[in-house]
C-alpha cells in the first residue's frame, strides 16, 4: 500500500518533493531533537490523487490520516474532540517552494461548543479559551466556508463601539462568549448551515480546503511569477496547536537568523506577546524588536538565539524561523531558508566562507545574478538636502519615485500604461500582488519588517517602508496625510527603502557603489570564471562605468550614438543630403575630428583593453527629421510663405527623405551595404579611429582596437570593406609615421553569415555574433512590432517559452551561434568569437555562450558584475557535471 502520510519523526529535509517544504523541516527539525510540537504531513501525492479524483479523498488516504491521527493522539494524550482533554491542531499548507502567505492556514480546530469548556477549565482560563474559539470560527468560516472575514471584522467592531472597548484585549469571557453566538449566526445566515461541531468533519474540510487552495487566483499567479510549475502539488501538515495568547507569558514571533535587509550577522526580527499565529505578519499590532526579548525573557531569548545558530550549522544558510512562547516555554514551528535582498545575499554568502561554513562555489552560486539588479540600481543623491515627509521602517532597500496610488488594480493599470506609481496601503495582502509588481515601490502604514508588504518587496527587488505610522491614509478621499500635509493620489513621491524616508516631488538620484563584500565575491568569481566579460558603451562615460565594473573591454561601441549628439545632427544631415562629393566630403571632414576625440576619450577610459568600435549601421534616413512632421510643415509655408527660401529647402529635405525612404529599413540599406553605397562614410570612420590611436600613441597610451563590419551575409562585402579599413590605416600612417596594430572582424547577424562562416572567416580576425538582430532575422520578427503586438501572446499561450530578445533562443538562434563558431574555426582555429547585445548580461543566456565555446560576453555596462558571476556560475556547474 501507497505511503500518503508521514508523522513527523518519519520524514527528513531531504524529501520536500513529497512532504513540501514546511513539512520535510518539521520532520528535520523533530529528528534533531528541536521543541516541535508534534504532527503528521499528508503528502504532495494525496493532493495530486485528490485532483486526479476530481476533488475526492480516497479512502486509503483517510485511513491513513485517521491512522496518523490515531498516533498523534497517543503521542500527546490528548484526544480530537475530548471535552475532557481536547486536542487542538493547526491545518498548514505547505508546497515544495515555499509561497509565503500564499495558502491559508487554520489554527485551533478542534474546538467547539464543548472543548471550550474543557480548555477553560484545563487552562483555568476561559478568556483564552473563548478567544482561540472565536479565532478559529473567523478562520474556519474565512479559509473553508467561504464567509467573507468583513462581517466578523464589523460584528466585532460593533460589538467594542456598543461596549466602549478601545482594543480586544478588553474582551472578557463573557464578552468573547457573546461575539461567540454572534459569529455563528453570521455562518448560519451566509451558509445556511450550523457551524461544524464535530471536529472529524472540521478536519477533513480543512484539508479539502488546502488542496483547493493550491489551485486558488492568488497561488497560480505567485507560482507564474516565480515560474514554479502548476502541477507539483502542496502537502498539508496537522500539528499540535501550541498557544502564545496565553497572557504575558507567552508569545509569538519570526526571526532571520541574519539580517535579511544588510546581511549583518545578528538576529533579527519580531515578536508579540500574548498572541497567536499570523497576528505578527498581518501587521494588526506593531511587534516589537527581537532584541527586547533578550529584556522581557532571558532564558527563553538564550534558548532561541542558541536555536537559530544551531538551525544554521545545520542548514548553512540563513534561516527564517516561526517559533511560540507558551507559558514560558519556546516551540519552533517552522524554519525555512530565509529571503533575502540582494545586499544581504551577498554579505551572507562572504561572511559564510569567511566563518568556514561554505566554499567559494558554493558562496558564488547561491547568488542569483538577477537578483543584483536591485544593487546596481540608482539610489538618492545623498548631497541633496531631502525634505522628509515622515519615516517608516526600512523594509527593502533601493529608492523610487511615483505617483501615489492607493489601490493594486489603479497600480497595475497605471504600471501597465509605463507610468511610474508608488502603491500605498495601510498594509497589503495576497490579493495586492499584480499591484506591487506593478508599482516602482509600496508604502504601508502599518506592519513591522515581516509583514506581507516587506517580504514581496524584497522579494521583488523593489523598494519598501512598513509601519509608517504617520502617514493617516484615507482611502475613500484618495489621500494620505502627514501632520497638516495631505499627499493626493498622483501626486509625486520619492521613497528610500534603505533609510525608510519618505519624500514630497522627484529627487535626484546616483550610481550605485560596489560593497566590499560585493568586490570579493566578484573577485572569487574572476578566479573562477572563463569567460570574458565585455560591455557595450558608446561613449568615454559608459566606458568609464564599465571599466569600474570590471569589464574587460569593449565589445560594442556603436558610432552612430556619436552622430545622434544635437550638436552634430546639422552636419550629418547636410552629409547625407550632400549633392556632390565635394560638399560631402567637407561634412565628413567636420565630423571627423568630433569621432576623433569620442574614440580617444573610449580609449583612454579602457587603458589598452580590447575595444570593438562598430561602424555606422542604421539606415541614414533615421538621422533626418519625420517624413509626416515635414510635410505638415512644407504644406503650411505653401500656404502662407510660398516664396520663402525656408520652403525651398524643406522641400529639398522632403525630397531627400523620400528617397531614402525604405520599404523595410531593417533589410534596407543599413550596415556594410551604407559602406558599400557611401565608402567615404566608413572612411571617415576608420581614419578617426587611426587619428585617435595615433594621437593616444603620442601619450604613451595604450589601445587595442577592433574594428567591426556590421551586417555582412556574404564573405565579399567584408573583403571590399576590409581593404577599405586597410587603406584607411595605411593613409594614415602615412601622415602620422605611425604603425598600426588592430583587428578586423565582423558581425554575425544574418543567417547566412552564420551558415557561411567558415569563409567569412578567411576576411575576419574575429566574430561577434549581434543576437538582437539574429534573433529578429532568424525568426523573421521585427523587434520593436513583435515586442509591441504579439510576443506577449505568444508567451501566455506558451508559443515561446520566453522573449527571445532577453533569453536566448537557444534551439534555433543558439545552433546558429554554435554554427557559426565552429565553421569559424575550422579556418582560423583561434578565432576571437564574441555576443554582444542584451543577450550578454542574461544568466541563461551567458551560460549557453560559455558552454557553446564563446571568448566573451558583452553587456551594458551595469550589467558586467552580473554577468561576471553568471561566467563564473557556468564554469563551476560545468564542472560539476
Ligand atoms: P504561512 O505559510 O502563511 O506562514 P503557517 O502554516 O506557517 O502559514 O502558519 C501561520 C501562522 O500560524 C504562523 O505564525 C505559524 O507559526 C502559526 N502556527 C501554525 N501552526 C501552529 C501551531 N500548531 N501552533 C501555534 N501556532 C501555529
Ligand atoms: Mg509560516
Ligand atoms: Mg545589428
Amino acid at each position: 500500500m501507497k505511503k500518503f502520510v508521514y508523522l513527523f519523526n518519519e520524514g527528513n529535509s531531504g524529501m520536500k518533493d513529497l512532504l513540501g517544504g514546511k513539512g520535510a523541516n518539521l520532520a528535520e527539525m523533530t529528528k534533531i531533537g528541536l521543541p516541535v510540537p508534534y504532527g503528521f504531513t499528508i503528502s504532495t501525492e494525496a493532493c495530486n490523487a485528490y485532483y486526479e479524483a476530481e476533488k475526492a479523498i480516497s479512502p486509503e488516504v483517510h485511513d491513513q490520516i485517521l491512522q496518523a491521527l490515531t498516533a498523534l493522539e497517543e503521542k500527546t494524550g490528548k484526544r480530537l474532540g475530548d471535552p475532557n482533554n481536547p486536542l487542538l491542531v493547526s491545518v498548514r499548507s505547505g508546497a515544495v517552494f515555499s509561497m509565503p502567505g500564499m495558502m491559508d492556514t487554520i489554527l485551533n480546530l478542534g474546538m467547539n461548543d464543548q472543548t471550550v469548556e474543557g480548555m477553560a477549565r484545563l487552562t483555568n482560563n476561559p478568556r483564552f479559551a473563548y478567544d482561540s474559539y472565536r479565532r478559529f470560527i473567523q478562520m474556519f468560516a474565512d479559509v473553508v466556508l467561504e464567509v467573507d472575514i468583513f462581517f466578523f471584522e464589523q460584528l466585532l467592531e460593533e460589538y467594542r463601539e456598543q461596549k466602549g472597548y478601545n482594543s480586544d484585549p478588553e474582551l472578557t469571557a463573557e464578552d468573547w462568549q457573546e461575539v461567540i453566538q454572534g459569529y455563528k449566526n453570521i455562518v448560519r445566515k451566509r451558509t445556511k448551515k450550523e457551524f461544524p461541531q464535530d471536529p472529524k468533519e472540521q478536519l477533513f474540510l480543512s484539508i479539502n480546503s488546502v488542496f483547493d487552495s493550491w489551485n486558488n487566483q492568488r497561488a497560480i499567479v505567485y507560482r507564474r511569477l516565480h515560474k514554479i510549475p502548476q502541477h507539483l502539488g502542496t502537502a498539508v501538515n496537522i500539528q499540535t496547536m501550541v498557544f502564545g495568547n496565553m497572557g504575558d507569558d507567552s508569545g509569538t514571533g519570526v526571526a532571520f537568523t541574519r539580517n535579511p535587509s544588510t546581511g549583518e550577522p545578528l538576529l533579527y526580527g519580531e515578536y508579540l506577546i500574548n498572541a497567536q499565529g499570523e497576528d505578527v505578519v498581518a501587521g494588526i499590532r506593531t511587534p516589537l524588536p527581537i532584541h527586547t526579548l533578550q529584556r522581557e525573557m532571558p532564558e527563553i531569548y538564550k534558548q532561541f538565539s542558541e536555536t537559530c545558530q544551531r538551525l544554521e550549522h545545520h542548514y548553512l544558510d540563513m534561516q527564517d524561523i516561526e517559533f511560540t512562547v507558551e507559558r514560558g516555554k519556546l516551540f519552533i514551528l517552522q524554519t525555512r531558508t530565509g529571503k533575502r535582498t540582494a545586499q544581504a545575499a551577498i554579505r551572507i554568502a562572504v561572511d559564510m566562507v569567511e566563518e568556514g561554513l561554505i566554499d567559494k562555489k558554493t558562496a558564488i552560486l547561491r547568488i542569483d545574478p538577477d537578483q543584483l539588479n536591485q544593487l546596481l540600481h540608482r539610489r538618492i543623491d545623498d548631497t541633496i538636502e531631502r525634505k522628509q515627509l515622515t519615516k517608516g521602517l526600512p523594509a527593502s532597500p533601493g529608492a523610487a519615485t511615483g505617483q501615489v496610488v492607493f489601490d493594486a488594480d489603479e497600480a497595475e493599470a497605471l504600471g501597465n500604461e509605463g507610468k511610474k506609481v508608488i502603491l500605498v496601503r495601510p498594509e497589503t495582502t495576497p490579493d495586492d500582488i499584480h499591484g506591487i509588481v506593478a508599482s516602482q515601490g509600496v508604502v504601508t502604514s502599518r506592519g513591522g519588517m515581516t509583514s506581507h508588504a516587506a517580504v514581496v518587496a524584497r522579494g521583488m527587488g523593489k523598494p519598501c517602508i512598513c509601519g509608517c505610522e504617520e502617514v493617516k491614509i484615507d482611502l475613500n478621499a484618495l489621500q494620505f496625510s502627514i501632520g497638516e500635509t495631505v499627499i493626493n493620489q498622483g501626486d509625486t513621491i520619492t521613497i528610500d527603502g534603505s533609510t525608510g524616508e519618505i519624500m514630497y516631488g522627484e529627487i535626484p538620484m546616483v550610481d550605485p557603489q560596489l560593497s566590499d563584500e560585493f568586490q570579493l565575491l566578484l573577485k572569487w568569481a574572476d578566479e573562477e570564471r572563463k569567460l570574458g566579460v565585455r560591455a557595450n558603451a558608446d561613449n568615454p562615460i559608459d566606458a568609464q562605468k564599465a571599466f569600474e565594473f570590471g569589464a574587460g573591454g569593449i565589445g560594442l561601441c556603436r558610432t552612430e550614438h556619436m552622430f545622434m549628439d544635437s550638436k552634430r545632427i546639422p552636419i550629418v544631415q547636410r552629409m547625407i543630403l550632400a549633392e556632390n562629393d565635394a560638399e560631402r566630403s567637407e561634412a565628413l571632414a567636420q565630423l571627423l575630428p568630433m569621432q576623433q576625440s569620442d574614440f580617444e576619450g573610449i580609449f583612454e577610459a579602457m587603458q589598452g583593453l580590447p575595444v570593438t568600435i562598430r561602424l555606422l549601421d542604421p539606415p541614414l534616413h533615421e538621422f533626418l527629421p519625420n517624413k509626416d512632421e515635414l510635410l505638415v510643415e512644407v504644406t503650411k509655408l505653401q500656404i502662407t510663405d510660398p516664396t520663402s527660401r525656408q520652403l525651398l529647402e524643406k522641400e529639398k529635405l522632403l525630397k531627400k527623405v523620400r528617397q531614402l525612404e525604405e520599404f523595410n529599413p531593417m533589410l534596407g540599406l543599413r550596415g556594410c551595404r551604407l559602406g558599400i553605397i557611401y565608402p567615404e562614410i566608413y572612411e571617415m570612420q576608420a581614419k578617426a579611429i587611426f587619428f585617435a590611436i595615433a594621437k593616444l600613441d603620442k601619450k604613451g597610451i595604450d589601445v587595442n582596437p577592433e574594428i567591426m563590419i556590421p551586417l555582412v551575409g556574404h564573405v565579399n562585402e567584408l573583403k571590399e570593406m576590409r581593404e577599405l579599413v586597410i587603406n584607411a590605416s595605411l593613409q594614415v600612417q602615412e601622415i602620422t609615421g605611425i604603425n598600426f596594430n588592430y583587428l578586423i572582424g565582423t558581425m554575425i547577424e544574418i543567417p547566412r553569415a552564420a551558415l557561411t562562416a567558415d569563409e567569412i572567416a578567411k576576411e575576419a580576425d574575429f566574430f561577434s555574433f549581434g543576437t538582437n538582430d539574429l534573433t529578429q532575422t532568424t525568426f523573421g520578427f521585427s523587434r520593436d512590432d513583435a515586442e509591441g503586438k504579439f510576443l506577449q501572446t505568444y508567451i501566455e499561450k506558451k508559443v515561446l517559452p520566453d522573449n527571445p530578445f532577453a533569453v536566448l533562443d537557444r534551439e534555433g538562434v543558439g545552433k546558429l551561434v554554435e554554427t557559426g563558431v565552429n565553421l569559424g574555426r575550422q579556418t582560423k582555429p583561434n578565432l576571437k568569437t564574441g555576443i554582444c547585445g542584451e543577450h550578454g548580461g542574461e544568466k541563461q543566456s551567458i551560460k549557453f555562450c560559455y558552454n557553446a565555446g564563446l571568448d566573451y560576453v558583452s553587456c551594458s555596462p551595469y550589467r558586467v558584475p552580473l554577468a561576471r558571476l553568471a561566467a563564473a556560475q557556468a564554469t563551476i556547474l560545468k564542472e560539476q557535471v
